[in-house]
């Protein structure tokens, strides 16, 4: 009976998350950065967590959003969970994501973003994956396909996601 519920529980977890928690594509994750290369903005014990879901920000760098609220700032998994924090109303500062080249944050209205490449998004079905050049973009679309596009198009994008 127990032992039921804690696997009702997994399963739960499991949908929830999608299809990132597919234990077998783990180690081998385009998004999954060390710990060391990862840049963490956040602050305190949470600082490697999601606000939003929860899920390990390194393991998902290189889909991280951040924005900044109240003089906090927030690190994302992904636009996905930026968007979310959007729609409960608030105006989010400074929105930032990681440019998968330099793992370093850029500026949102910046960046160029690949939307549904065949790799693997987070938290999305439609992945996107910003580059802080024209160049890097265009490179990994030849290898991927998908489409570039402005952070504006890739949030609508997002917005339909779920
Ligand atoms: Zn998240």
């Amino acid at each position: 009976m127990y032992q039921k519920t804690i696997l009702s529980l997994v399963a739960a977890f499991l949908v929830g998350c999608g299809v990132q928690t597919d234990v077998a594509t783990k180690s081998t994750m385009f998004q999954s950065v060390t710990q060391k290369e990862a840049v963490l903005l956040q602050e305190g014990k949470d600082k490697e967590s999601c606000p939003r879901c929860g899920m390990n920000l390194p393991k998902y760098y290189k889909t991280n959003h951040s924005a900044s609220l109240d003089g906090k700032t927030y690190q994302y998994c992904s636009l996905h969970c930026l968007q979310e924090h959007l729609y409960d109303g608030v105006s989010l500062k400074n929105p930032q994501v990681v440019d998968v080249q330099t793992l370093q944050f850029i500026d949102v209205t910046k960046a160029y973003y690949v939307v549904g490449s065949s790799v693997r998004g987070t938290m999305s079905r439609t992945s996107k994956y910003a580059f802080s050049t024209k160049e890097g973009a265009e490179a990994f679309q030849k290898q991927n396909g998908g489409e570039i596009v402005d952070f504006y198009k890739a949030l609508e994008v997002a917005k339909k996601d779920f």
